[in-house]
């Protein structure tokens, strides 16, 4: 079953202790459709500008993914710039340029209207919703947005979140949208305007699911070498959406599972530089290391 995201299609500059990549590729459409894709077929809706190198196009269709819905405008591509100091965790924003996502106005194809589940990746949450008003039906839709969107756009936020099954975000901006210090009060607060379940990433120590009934967390994976954080959500993202697509399910246990997977791409992607170790992945990686999360959890109950 397949899967649509809406989402920026970035060049990226990043510094961390590690390193300092310029200009590579990334964007939230496109860690969350690496990591999709070794689950499902993924279909991308976004824009990029005249200066957006083909032959990242040509990467992204390696995978399958389906690009017909990626724009190319008149103009420069969107371009962030952002820095880690040795707290891997929080991503210090240096510069944001939107350039064509300040015009863009997505239009579906008609095959893209039916996908049974959208991922609302962070980008304008107006952008968002005018996505999720053109879908005929899905199963799930799920959404991330980041602290940007939050401090600009409170209201369209806030809307958009009502209309959506999961919230995918991290600790902060859990805070930062509820107006709530305490991390689980803050959660009931997103869950009282509507979402089914809310996913808090929170970087080195792991992810926790909410729901109305139960909070489900699991650990994130014990690495050594952390080469560069970006993308991390979006690939947990991709993990997420992509085996719930994969499985057709959504019950409890699935969606407890979907966290791990999620836990296990993220843990894969923020190893080297951009999108680089995500892309080099194979399916039976992937479960080897489903296996150590099972052990990493595991005790006895005597
Ligand atoms: P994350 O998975 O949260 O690390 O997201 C990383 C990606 O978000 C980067 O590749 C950026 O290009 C992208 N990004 C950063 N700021 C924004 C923004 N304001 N809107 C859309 N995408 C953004």
């Amino acid at each position: 079953m397949g899967i649509l995201v809406v989402g920026s299609v970035a060049l990226d500059s990043v510094q961390t202790p590690f390193g300092r990549e310029q200009e590579i590729l990334g964007g939230s459409a496109v860690y969350f459709s690496i990591a999709a894709s070794y689950f499902t077929n993924v279909s991308v809706v976004a824009v990029v500008g005249e200066d957006f190198p083909q032959a990242h196009v040509a990467f992204l269709q390696k995978f399958g993914i389906d690009t017909a819905g990626l724009e190319r405008k008149p103009g420069r591509t969107f371009r962030w710039q952002g820095e880690y100091s040795f707290d891997l965790n929080t991503a210090r924003t240096l510069d944001t340029q939107l350039n064509v996502f300040a015009e863009f106005s997505p239009k579906l194809l008609s095959q893209q209207r039916t996908l049974e589940y959208l991922f609302l990746g962070n980008i304008d949450p107006d952008l968002q919703r005018k996505v999720l008003e053109q879908m005929q039906r899905p199963k799930i839709v799920a959404c991330d947005t980041m602290n940007y969107w939050i401090e600009r756009k409170p209201e369209s936020l806030r809307r958009m979140v009502a209309l959506v099954d999961i919230l995918i975000i991290n600790d902060a901006e859990t805070r930062q949208m509820a107006g709530e210090a305490n991390l689980i009060r803050a959660a009931n607060v997103i869950l009282g305007w509507g979402p089914r379940a809310i996913v808090i990433k929170r970087g080195e120590y792991g992810a926790l699911m909410i729901d109305r009934e139960a909070a489900f967390g699991a650990p994130a994976f014990p690495l050594t070498d952390v080469a560069d954080p970006t993308g991390a959500g979006d690939s947990f993202a991709g993990g997420f959406i992509g085996y719930l697509a994969a499985t057709g399910t959504q019950d409890s246990a699935a969606l407890r599972k979907a966290v791990v997977f999620g836990s296990v791409m993220a843990s894969f992607n923020v190893s080297e530089f951009g999108p680089r170790r995500l892309a080099a992945l194979t399916y039976p990686e992937i479960e080897g290391r489903f296996r150590e999360f099972r052990d990493l959890t595991r005790f006895e109950d005597i």
